[in-house]
């Protein structure tokens, strides 16, 4: 990957940065997001924000390297705190766990008023994003899957609006996602296949654990998430 060429997961997200947007990429790493959707004419400013040291230096060197300092600006800092307010119109935060995005989008929701859209690319834990967005008067408006290097990966695209709008069945919604659970392709299928699999074998772990009111919770919890899935594959 270079900024040049994305990996297919960053080029799916600046897929749904609008064109002319004021960006702010938290979590940049070596800022190659930023870096491409400038050179290619998608994205009028951007702040590369990273809270290490080492991607930090990276970004600055990389956005230094191809000549970009007047477009974007690299910060150094803890999620949204390297933006100011008004400073931008999307965000995106690509590369980790979706809890770990939630937890920036909480804590930095003072940023967020002039924020139109929010482009989300959890590695794992999309559900953790999604009850995020309700609880905050998101939309989602938009949602991805795709596999990469073995990897599978969704990306959620929300706006403010009406944050049960895209979901029939919340439940079922939260934890497969309301448009990706319509789409059902074929990535789709083969990550909810795999999770219900994985899920089966720890419930046969638990049947032959001691029982404690702790297993038997866990137990119920399982068995509910596996006919969710069976439900929304078999639809
Ligand atoms: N966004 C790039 C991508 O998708 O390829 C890089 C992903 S990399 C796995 C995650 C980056 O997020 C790391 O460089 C890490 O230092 C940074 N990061 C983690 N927590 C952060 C936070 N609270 N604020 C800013 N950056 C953070």
């Amino acid at each position: 990957m270079n900024t040049e060429k994305l990996s297919n997961r960053l080029e799916a997200v600046t897929n749904y940065i609008p064109s002319g947007a004021r960006v702010a990429d938290i979590g940049s790493d070596h800022a190659y997001l930023p870096c491409f959707t400038v050179k290619k004419g998608i994205v009028s400013f951007a702040v590369a924000g990273e809270v290490v040291e080492g991607p930090y230096q990276s970004a600055k060197k990389q956005v230094k390297m191809e000549g970009l300092e007047n477009q974007i600006s690299v910060r150094k800092g803890n999620g949204l705190e390297v933006i100011s307010p008004n400073e931008v119109d999307c965000i995106t935060i690509a590369g980790m766990g979706g809890a770990l995005i939630a937890s920036i989008l909480e804590e930095g929701k003072s940023k967020l008023a002039s924020v139109e859209r929010l482009i989300l690319q959890p590695n794992l834990s999309a559900i953790s994003i999604r009850s995020w967005l309700i609880e905050n008067g998101w939309e989602l408006i938009a949602e991805q899957i795709l596999e990469e290097d073995g990897k599978i990966y969704e990306v959620l695209v929300a706006e403010k609006g009406e944050p049960l709008k895209p979901y029939k069945n919340k439940e079922q919604g939260l934890l497969m996602g309301p448009f990706l659970m319509e789409q059902k392709s074929a990535v789709f299928q083969n990550k909810w296949h795999g999770e219900k699999k994985n899920w089966e074998r720890i419930l046969l772990q638990l049947e032959k654990a001691a029982c404690s009111s702790e297993t038997e919770k866990r137990k119920q919890e399982l068995k509910q998430k596996i006919k969710m899935a069976e439900e929304v594959l078999m639809q």
